[in-house]
């Protein structure tokens, strides 16, 4: 019920009595209405939630990061099955350790997405990527899938978040959702494996991402500090 319905009629208008009778129905309207309407636009910028570099526990960057500007959206998968989604943080971990070790800057993807759709931030999406195969990854934003998918399928969860993270990519960087690919359109590899690969190269990603766009804007919002440590000990424990 409104402020003018309940209070309105049964008194004179502007009057002191009516108007603190009002109070407590006004306060409520102007407390729940702002409120919901907050609600529903936090809604909308949850679309992805991307877990801080420094939450997951990555490393510093090591020696010097290239620019270059994105131009299209490269799919790739890490080559190894997860079958538990608890290890997905130290995957990460390792695998930033690993290129680290090659002489690479830091870990050679710019997004990171778990068995159960988590998004992680892997290199700055400003920075060229890395790769041991023959492609030059300039351009490319690179983003992996963790798991084997020449082994095992693309959960749910995961494609879910792949189409958002491609969508918001296509939008924030202005590249057309055709220009999405998987490592093996442009190297001799396997990647992103069989699973993935079929949703690449069918256009079904594409068509997703294109139906998405068509809906609004995909907003990403980054989960840093304490939010970003909470959820990456809740994935560790199984409870997310
Ligand atoms: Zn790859």
């Amino acid at each position: 019920m409104t402020v003018s319905e309940s209070e309105a009629g049964a008194t004179p208008a502007f009057s002191r009595r009516g108007f603190l009778a009002a109070l407590p129905g006004l306060a409520a309207t102007l407390n729940g209405a702002p409120q919901a309407s907050i609600l529903r636009v936090a809604g909308r910028a949850a679309n992805i939630e991307c877990i801080c570099k420094r939450a997951w526990g990555a490393g510093p960057v090591q020696g010097t990061l290239v620019s270059h500007e994105v131009r299209r959206l490269t799919v790739h998968h890490s080559g190894k099955a997860l079958r538990d989604n608890r290890r997905a943080p130290s995957r990460f971990r390792a695998h930033q350790r690993y290129h680290q070790s090659l002489g690479w800057p830091d870990i050679a993807y710019h997004f990171l997405i778990d068995r159960h759709g988590h998004t992680y931030k892997g290199r700055p999406s400003w920075a060229r990527g890395d790769t041991s195969t023959d492609y030059d990854p300039s351009g490319h934003l690179l983003i992996l899938c963790e798991g084997n998918f020449g082994n095992q399928r693309v959960s749910q969860s995961q494609e879910r978040t792949l189409v958002r993270v491609l969508a918001w990519a296509s939008g924030n960087f202005d590249v057309d959702p055709g220009t999405i690919r998987g490592h093996r359109d442009f190297a001799s590899t396997a990647c992103p494996g069989a699973d993935l690969y079929r949703l690449i190269d069918g256009g079904h990603l594409e068509h997703r991402v294109r139906k998405r766009l068509r809906r609004g804007v995909t907003s990403k919002k980054e989960l840093c500090g304490r939010a970003g440590r909470r959820r990456v000990a809740a994935i560790e424990r199984g409870d997310a």
